[in-house]
């Protein structure tokens, strides 16, 4: 979608990002779930949830390839896959804006949102004790939704 593209992004700036974030290594899994806990389990940007099918990530709000600290919790939100990829490298009010013109999401609001996740104390205790429980962030988030049964079965 056209709206969502980048025109100004050079693509060899967000090549780099993708690489050096590739892989779950440059995050603990308690700290990956802590923010998904803290956000909600849910996209700061659209505010669509595991419930609804949607793949969380983790969305740098200053790409680490301009400098944001990687594994910082006030430089991480909780994002969708498909925000994430539309955003690329973009400044997040640009980003947030197309989102808003997309879907009539209040770009304030969104914005807000933001600012008061990345403000929120992580849950590492809590966090820890999933992951030491269900040995994985995605296990853990498994747990969450389905229940201790359906976890196993889908994570085996
Ligand atoms: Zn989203």
């Amino acid at each position: 979608m056209e709206i969502l593209g980048s025109t100004t992004t050079p693509l060899l700036s967000r090549t780099n990002r993708t690489e050096k974030n590739q892989g779950m290594n440059w995050i603990s899994q308690h700290k990956r779930l802590a923010i998904y806990l803290r956000d909600g389990l849910a996209c700061c940007y659209c505010g669509k949830g595991l419930e609804q099918g949607v793949k969380l990530t983790l969305d740098h709000l200053i790409p680490y390839s301009k400098g944001g600290a990687i594994s910082s919790a006030s430089n991480l939100i909780t994002c969708c896959l498909s925000c994430n990829s539309a955003r690329g490298n973009r400044p997040r009010a640009h980003f947030v804006a197309s989102l808003s013109a997309l879907t009539g999401l209040d770009a304030d609001e969104v914005l807000r949102g933001i600012a008061n996740a990345r403000r929120r104390k992580l849950d590492l205790t809590t966090a820890k004790a999933m992951i030491a429980r269900r040995k994985s962030c995605l296990k853990a988030l498994l747990e969450l939704i389905y229940g201790e049964d359906a976890s196993t079965a889908q994570a085996a």
